[in-house]
This record gives C-alpha cells, sequence and structure tokens, in this order.
C-alpha cells in the first residue's frame, strides 16, 4: 500500500506546540516515556498470551532496546511487545482517547508554568518524543500478524503524519528519533544510560543497551555487538523496603501516576494470610484534571504474579478513595480473571478492605503530624495540602463506608466559628474538646459559602454564648450528614432545624422566656393567619440578638439549603415550607400593631428578609420591592 498523509486530531496539535515549549526544561522525560509504553506492550503481550500463547512466536523473551548513532544523531528505543497494526497506529498515534481531553485543553490558561503543570498532570506520553525530535519514525507489526503486515509511521510533529504498510519481520515497535539541532548531549551511552537510571530503573523487564569497551590500541570506546541490562529489572514492588530508595519509590510513582510532581506519601507491604498481596499505595500530592468527571477512571493496577491483568481495577477500592494510585500483585486470583469476576470475588473484596484500611492509617499518620511537635514542617503541611485536594472526596466515605465510618469521621477537617478563615481545620474531636461543659450537642450551619454561613442569623445566639459552630460550604456536606448522626456519643445537630433547645446552656433565660411567650401570644397568632400560606408555623425565638427573624426547617424536614441544592442539580425537591421564628426583642417585632392596616406587609418583610438572609430566592422579588418601599415611604412619612 502506498504512503497515506493523515491530519493529526486538532488536541494533538495544542498539545504538541504546548508540549515542546513548556516541557523543554525537562526534556529527559521523553525517555521515561517511551520506555513506559514499552514496557506496557510487554504487558499487554504477556496478558493476551495467556489465551493464545502463540503470539509469542519463539522470542519469549521480553526486553526493551535503548541504542543511539551518533553520525545519523538518532536515538532507537526497540520492544518485542505487542506491537501495532496500521489501524492501531493511526489511531493510537493520531488522536487522544483519553477521557476528559476536551475539558483538559479548556482549563489551559496560556500562562506556560501553569500550562507545563497540567500537561504534567494530563500524561504527555508518546508525543513527549517531539521535544527533543524533529522527525519520529514508529516501524511495528503487531504480534499474531503476518511479516507483511508491518507499519510505518512518520511525523515532524507539526500536524501531519504519514503511514504506509511495511514488510517487518520482528514483532513489537521500534521507535527512532531523529534529534533536533543542539540534542547532541543525548547521543551519549552514558548520558542515556544515567537518564535510564533516573527515570526508569524500576521497570520490570530488562533494559538493554550495547557493551561500550575501551579500546586501548585505538584509545577510544568501542561499542561491542553483545547487549547488557542496564536497569534493576525487577518490579519495584517485588522487591524489599530495605533496597528502595525514597527517589525510586517517588519515580514509580510519576511513571504509575504520569504526574510529574512527588506524592505526598506511600505505603508498600505485603499481606500474608487468607489471601496474599503485595500493595504499594501513594497518595497524591494534587487532585487529577478530571477527578469529578463521571468517566474518571480510578483504581489500581492489577497483577497476578508479576503478570499485568488491568489498570484502573476500580473493585480494588472504595469510590470515596478514588484519587490513590498505586500497584496490588495478587498470589491468589487466577490469571484470566475479568472485570465481572473481580466483582464476585472473595479475595477482592478481603484486598479491598485492607487496602483501605492501609490508607486510612497513611492518612492518620499524615494527620497526626499536624500537632506533632517532633515532625518536620514539610510533614505538618501534608495533611492541609491532602485536605484542600480530597477532602470532599474523603467526606464521600462518611456516607459510602458503614465499617469505616468512625475513621474517616475523625479524618475530616470543617471550617468553623472558632476561627477567623475560610480554611478547613477543624476536626470534630477538636470541636468535642472544647464544648462547653453544659453543652450535649455538635452544632453545625449549611451554606453555600463561608461567608454566607459565617453570617448566618442562626449563629447568633451561639455567638453571645460562645458556642462554637462548624461552618459546613461543601455540596457534599448535606448528603454526608444525613450520615453522620453523631460523633464520640454527641449528636449534631443544624442551627437552622427544629426547635432551639439550648439545654442546660440556657437555663437561667428560660423563664423570663415563657412570661414573653405567654404576653406575646396573640401576635404570633395574627402572624400565623397573616403568613398562612408561606410559612408552616411562627413563633418566637431567643436565638437571634440583632435579627428581627430567621427560617428554620421543622424537626425530620429536609433544609431550605438542601432544597435549593437539589433544585439546582435538576432533582425533584419536595416543597417543604419553613418555620418563621422573630426576635421579640428586636425593635421591629416590637413596633407591630396587630390592628394595623400594613400588619401584613411587616410579616410579609420580615418573612422575605430571613429567606434572603440564608440565602434563598424570593419567589416574587417585585411584590418585595413594592411592599418595602411602600413601609420606607410610610416610616418616611
Ligand atoms: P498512554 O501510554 O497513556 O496510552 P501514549 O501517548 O504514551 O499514551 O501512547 C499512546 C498509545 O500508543 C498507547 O496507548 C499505545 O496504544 C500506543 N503505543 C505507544 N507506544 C507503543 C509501543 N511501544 N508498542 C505498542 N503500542 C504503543
Ligand atoms: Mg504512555
Amino acid at each position: 500500500m502506498a504512503q497515506e498523509t493523515m491530519s493529526f486530531q486538532a488536541e494533538v496539535k495544542q498539545l504538541l506546540h504546548l508540549m515542546i515549549h513548556s516541557l523543554y526544561s525537562n526534556k529527559e522525560i521523553f525517555l521515561r516515556e517511551l520506555i513506559s509504553n514499552a514496557s506496557d506492550a510487554a504487558d499487554k503481550l504477556r496478558f493476551e498470551a495467556i489465551a493464545n500463547s502463540a503470539l509469542y512466536e519463539n522470542d519469549p523473551n521480553l526486553r526493551i532496546r535503548v541504542g543511539f548513532d551518533k553520525e545519523a544523531r538518532t536515538i532507537t528505543i526497540d520492544d518485542n511487545g505487542i506491537g501495532m497494526s496500521h489501524d492501531e497506529a493511526v489511531s493510537n498515534l493520531g488522536t487522544i482517547a483519553r477521557s476528559g481531553t476536551k475539558e483538559f485543553f479548556g482549563k489551559l490558561s496560556g500562562d506556560q508554568q501553569k500550562d507545563a503543570a497540567l500537561i504534567g498532570q494530563f500524561g504527555v506520553g508518546f508525543y513527549s518524543g517531539f521535544i527533543v525530535a524533529d522527525k519520529i519514525t514508529v516501524e511495528s507489526r503487531r504480534a499474531g500478524l503476518s511479516a507483511a503486515e508491518g507499519v510505518r509511521w512518520t511525523s515532524a510533529g507539526e500536524g501531519e503524519f504519514a503511514v504506509e504498510t511495511i514488510e517487518r519481520a520482528q514483532r513489537g515497535t521500534t521507535i527512532t528519533l531523529h534529534l533536533r539541532e543542539g540534542e547532541e548531549e543525548l547521543l551519549s551511552a552514558w548520558k542515556i544510560k544515567s537518564i535510564i537510571q533516573k527515570y526508569s530503573d524500576h521497570v520490570g523487564l530488562p533494559i538493554e543497551m550495547k557493551k561500550e569497551e575501551w579500546d586501548a590500541e585505538k584509545s577510544e570506546m568501542v561499542t561491542k555487538d553483545e547487549y547488557e541490562t542496564i536497569n534493576q529489572a525487577s518490579a519495584l514492588w517485588t522487591r524489599s523496603k530495605s533496597e528502595i530508595s525514597d527517589e525510586q519509590y517517588q519515580q514509580f510513582y510519576q511513571h504509575l501516576a504520569h504526574d510529574h510532581q512527588n506524592p505526598l506519601a506511600w505505603t508498600h507491604n505485603r499481606v500474608e494470610g487468607r489471601s496474599e498481596y503485595t500493595q504499594l499505595l501513594y497518595v497524591p500530592s494534587h487532585a487529577p484534571f478530571d477527578l469529578w468527571n463521571r468517566d474518571h477512571k480510578s483504581g489500581l493496577k492489577l497483577y497476578v504474579k508479576r503478570v499485568f491483568i488491568m489498570d484502573d481495577a476500580e473493585q480494588l477500592l472504595p469510590n470515596y478513595l478514588r484519587f490513590v494510585k498505586g500497584v496490588v500483585d495478587s498470589s491468589d486470583l487466577p490469571l484470566n480473571v475479568s472485570r465481572e469476576i473481580l466483582q464476585e470475588s472473595r479475595d477482592v473484596k478481603a484486598i479491598r478492605d485492607g487496602v483501605t484500611k492501609r490508607v486510612l492509617s497513611m492518612l492518620e499518620e499524615m494527620a497526626g503530624a499536624v500537632t506533632d511537635a517532633e515532625a518536620s514542617e514539610e510533614d505538618k503541611a501534608k495533611y492541609t495540602t491532602f485536605w484542600t485536594e480530597f477532602g470532599q472526596v474523603l467526606k464521600e466515605g462518611i456516607g459510602e463506608d458503614h465499617a469505616n465510618r468512625e475513621r474517616v469521621a475523625k479524618l475530616a477537617r470543617f471550617a468553623s466559628t472558632h476561627n477567623d478563615t475560610n480554611e478547613q481545620t477543624v476536626s470534630l474531636a477538636d470541636y468535642v474538646a472544647r464544648m462547653k461543659p453544659e453543652q450535649t450537642k455538635i452544632y453545625y450551619v449549611t451554606a453555600d459559602t463561608w461567608q454566607a454561613a459565617k453570617n448566618s442569623p442562626h449563629l447568633e445566639v451561639f455567638r453571645k454564648k460562645g458556642v462554637e459552630v462548624l461552618l459546613l460550604t461543601d455540596r457534599v456536606d448535606e448528603w454526608m450528614l444525613s450520615f453522620l448522626n453523631e460523633f464520640d456519643g454527641k449528636p449534631l445537630a443544624s442551627v437552622a432545624r427544629g426547635d432551639l433547645d439550648l439545654g442546660a446552656l440556657n437555663d437561667e433565660e428560660k423563664q423570663q422566656q415563657e412570661k414573653v411567650s405567654e404576653e406575646l401570644k396573640p401576635l404570633v397568632e395574627h402572624m400565623k393567619e397573616a403568613l398562612k400560606d408561606k410559612a408552616k408555623d411562627v413563633r418566637l425565638t431567643f436565638r437571634l440578638t440583632d435579627s428581627p427573624s430567621c427560617l428554620v426547617a421543622d424537626e425530620g424536614d429536609m433544609s431550605g439549603y438542601l432544597q435549593r441544592m437539589l433544585k439546582a442539580a435538576g432533582q425533584q425537591a419536595p416543597q417543604m415550607q419553613p418555620i418563621l421564628e422573630v426576635n421579640p426583642e428586636h425593635p421591629l417585632v416590637k413596633a407591630l400593631r396587630t390592628d394595623s392596616a400594613d400588619f401584613g406587609d411587616w410579616c410579609n418583610l420580615l418573612f422575605d428578609q430571613a429567606l434572603l438572609a440564608e440565602g434563598g430566592a424570593l419567589e416574587d422579588p417585585a411584590s418585595f420591592v413594592k411592599r418595602t418601599n411602600a413601609l420606607l415611604m410610610g416610616r418616611a412619612g
């Protein structure tokens, strides 16, 4: 077949351009990416060969070879893995198939530094070769196809690539990089070796280079025709901890997660017993760009007895730990395990429970460093970083993971009236430790923003009494709270729901309040009548000090905030009328006269104000404005 020229997908062009400019200072990563692809190709071959051993074609020793040619100014990376067919080369090397690609490009800002970090997260892969090469040639043949069905793919990385069918005896892929002007330093065995040892030492199959030897007669290094292995060539997680340096763990993470930043923490251990497996788990230092996408791929890489089985095995992790990266290598699962089998396997359940416990311990340790006098500043800062990046996801665990609810709740951090910032640093245990002796409940308020929560009229009495209130503003909070009824034996109570019973905190004032209530009974009855279409009930409150009124949800009813949230999400929210509470001490309330002509207007005003204060939307804003103006004029006149 003749050579065909094709155009890259628009996103590829954009990525190529950006990458060459923003990742130049990090250019050595191209070798890591190409070796990582070669290693993936070996994994895929091993996996397909479980069902069809003929794919090995009498060449079962999988390896990667790296070479260079000073004269031709090329570097080659050669593997005998699965290879690509003509069509696979076109689609795999001409498009980006990853989910969330569109949103990713939407996030690019044009600011080189920011974009470089984003690109790192996205995983640059094969195209990173163009950072150092102005032309790349890929020759490949898929395992199982005939020698006549090879493919050659070439591109200068500028919008187009060419493909043609070639004769290729060797299974697998050979990638040749034609180096750009100025990249000569890469053309040395020493340089290439040192890059490989830095980034790819952990790769689980041999990376070979031709031996070099000193030729005394010629007085120069000469390249021999035999190969030597230049990496450790055993999968990192199979080695013992004491033999692995922090750098090696970090490099492995970067390879695994396509992330060029270091992880916050990791844990590595072998579990023996009923179910035997090795786990190496990492907590990243930042959320991936697609963490909130519905089709975000999560889960661990699954190996069975060192054989790669699948990426993103989501059955190995509960959903609320979807930010964790890592590897599980099981000794018990069958090699031909499928996603369906994983779902039902008891071994998998045991692994998932084990992984969950490990991750929670890792997070507990990180959280412990925050208050540990011995911990370094760097360690102290880690949990804050973690919480900022992944706190909202972890909170889902309070609803999702019944067995570990208490542990997850302990890890949660909130903003609170105890602090003057919107940072989420207060744990439930901190709160409980600060509770007043007579206080029996943990109080919270929910709102759209920290500002709104902090200024909620419902907090007035708590401020007066010096009682701390948690300020909850994440979308997941209301949902989470429906699962978290108590902590450490103390019930959680919304400051905006039900009768405010401050218990012993309020005893002395009770008598006085009862007297006032008795006196104002007729007023309250009239207000109820005036607001019968809007309010479920009207009652006096002693929770307000500065505001004339506020709305509360009846015990057992959905809060106004949650109703609005459901509506915003396009869901059916039951229409539940709130209760209006009025502050008998407020001048506006004191001035109410049931026999005046504008009594109804005043009642409506108190209701509408309360609704606005808690972030609600008025049903009829025009009437509100009209009514308010009429009342203001009445006052003025
Ligand atoms: P990723 O590795 O994240 O999928 P890359 O850009 O690195 O993305 O590679 C794109 C695709 O090209 C791979 O998913 C794979 O299908 C194919 N590919 C790249 N290199 C090789 C190789 N050496 N052997 C077989 N397929 C390869
Ligand atoms: Mg890759």
